[in-house]
């Protein structure tokens, strides 16, 4: 009787012990994800789990402040934009009417140089510090985008794929495979939005495409995520082809960003899809930030960039902004309960 007591009582006490544990699971495992993505991360149990810069939250803030509504005002968040025109998604109206509603709300941009001094820990931004960067290199970013963005004198980042300059951009496909021609910046439109502030990373050379990885083409993956079928040899490649393969791609990339004067430090993921096989090659390329598809605050110490897709409706983008404040306060809220 006083030793099945005694048993219940531990049980009791691990159950205790184990709650917030459980609690930064379910957060870990539910914060900051695009569903979209999820699959090419599969199989990759590091890039599922919370970056350690979480620890590095000064906790005291937090931990005084009994509002649990209260919003916090540190950290940066990247939006990601990609076609910015008539009939798109975010036509120039509705990017002109984002930029306004984030000035009315007091958001500040910032500049690239600004954010790596922040994330290396040595420079301050300022509070609601927000930066845009666009993937792809499409031709309305010049067009239409960098126009309003000069009015508004707001910096921002192109990511575009290093082969795809017009007039001999990728032949691109829609939905259903048939051929949707998109105009790329031309290198001349490049450079000139380069000297109006505008600075650039790296998108691949010419890695932004689904390899089949069966005879048949059923399923594909991004170029630079995995092991492609070689179809002249009717088998995978090897992990040492796979590794060729994605470092020529890098090496080329580079090579060419380098004959345009661009700097090398930041790199975004096509789809959002890497690995850490990746990553380390794009390390050893001399690269240091690597922009994802997923949402979040970015913070000093942060090498994997979390990001904000930007919405049709400037509201949700507005929305979208304000969700990861809120998200990280939670976040570090669950560290501190886990830490005791
Ligand atoms: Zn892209």
């Amino acid at each position: 009787m006083k030793i099945s007591a005694k048993r219940n009582w531990v049980i009791l006490v691990i159950l205790l012990a184990l709650t917030p544990l459980t609690l930064i699971i379910k957060l870990n495992n539910g914060v900051g994800r695009t569903d979209g993505y999820k699959k090419f991360l599969e199989g990759n149990e590091q890039d599922k789990s919370q970056p350690s810069y979480i620890n590095n939250i000064s906790i005291n803030n937090i931990s005084n402040d009994s509002n649990a509504n209260t919003r916090l005002d540190k950290g940066v968040v990247v939006l990601m934009f990609h076609n910015v025109k008539p009939g798109t998604a975010l036509s120039p109206e509705k990017f002109r009417e984002t930029l306004h509603l984030l000035k009315i709300n007091h958001y500040n941009p910032i500049s690239l140089a600004t954010f790596h001094s922040y994330l290396e820990g040595w420079g301050e931004v300022p509070p609601r510090a927000v930066l845009f960067t666009f993937d792809d290199g499409y031709q309305d970013n010049y067009q239409y985008a960098a126009p309003i963005l000069r009015e508004f004198q707001y910096p921002a980042v192109v990511f575009p794929v290093m082969k795809w300059f017009s007039p001999y951009p990728r032949r691109d496909v829609d939905k259903s495979g048939r051929p949707a021609y998109q105009p790329h910046l031309t290198i001349a439109e490049l450079q000139d939005m380069v000297k109006n502030g505008w600075e650039v990373g790296g998108h691949s050379y010419d890695g932004h495409w689904l390899v089949p990885v069966d005879p048949e083409g059923k399923e594909r993956i991004p170029f630079l995520k995995g092991r492609m079928w070689l179809a002249g040899r009717g088998r995978l490649e090897s992990e040492n082809e796979y590794e060729a393969r994605v470092w020529s791609d890098i090496m080329l990339m580079k090579a060419q960003m380098l004959e345009l004067g661009l700097p090398t430090t930041d790199f975004a993921f096509p789809y959002g899809a890497y690995n850490n096989k990746l990553l380390g090659m794009l390390k050893q390329a001399g690269f240091k930030y690597f922009y994802t598809t997923e949402a979040g605050i970015n913070l000093p110490g942060q090498e994997l960039i979390y990001r904000v897709a930007v919405k049709s409706d400037p509201q949700e983008t507005l929305k979208a902004i304000e969700k990861r404040y809120l998200t990280q306060k939670l976040s570090a809220l669950a560290t501190v309960s886990v830490s005791r």
